[in-house]
């Protein structure tokens, strides 16, 4: 699991994280905007939440992830990015991969201060089209809302020994490099 606030750089790792380590990316937030620019029924129940910066729905969010991971055929393994992003849709992938004899590597939370994130984000508006990047209070609410349902999951993965926290600003390089060596520690 790849873990952290908006704009903290998750699916620039994950781009990266896939190809060194021959796995399945699944962003949750992707596969919503991929519904949406399909006008799906997924994509239309997603938009109202979204365009907010608010969550969308655990029953909705976990049933499209798990519909997703059955997909693929004996994978190697996955990065989840963007999910579990509440406590409900944690304990929910944890039943469901238990129920598939399998179990979480660990998570790794990428930190990045809030004036930093809010900058990412408002430049990022420009080149990724998304207009909840592009409205600061917006912006400031995706923060917001992280922060009170997001940020708590990381206890739980804290409880079990499976978090590691790494510090993430400086150049791209440089952050895959600390969160490679936090997950050879966990898969060697
Ligand atoms: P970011 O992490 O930069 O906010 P994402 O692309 O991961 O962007 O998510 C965009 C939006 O998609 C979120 O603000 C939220 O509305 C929705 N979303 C993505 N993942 C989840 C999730 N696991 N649970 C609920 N909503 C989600």
């Amino acid at each position: 699991m790849l873990f952290g606030p908006p704009g903290a750089g998750k699916g620039t790792q994950s781009e990266v994280l896939l190809q060194r380590y021959g796995l399945v990316h699944l962003s949750t937030g992707d596969i919503f905007r991929y519904n949406i620019k399909n006008a799906t029924e997924l994509g239309l129940q997603a938009k109202a939440f979204m365009d907010k910066g608010e969550l969308v729905p655990d029953s909705l969010t976990i049933s499209m992830l798990e519909s997703e991971v059955v997909k693929h055929q004996e994978p190697k393994g996955f990065i989840f990015d963007g999910f579990p992003r509440t406590s409900a849709q944690a304990e929910a992938l944890d039943r469901f991969l238990n129920s598939r004899g399998t179990t979480i590597t660990c998570m790794l939370a990428l930190e990045v201060d809030e004036e930093e994130l809010i900058k990412r984000l408002l430049n990022r508006a420009s080149t990724s089209g998304r207009a909840d990047d592009a409205d600061e209070s917006i912006v400031r609410n995706r923060i917001a809302v992280y922060n009170r349902e997001t940020a708590p999951v990381a206890g739980y993965y804290q409880a079990c020994g499976k978090y590691r926290g790494v510090q993430g600003v400086g150049t791209v390089n440089e952050i895959t490099t600390r969160l490679c060596a936090e997950l050879d520690a966990f898969v060697q």
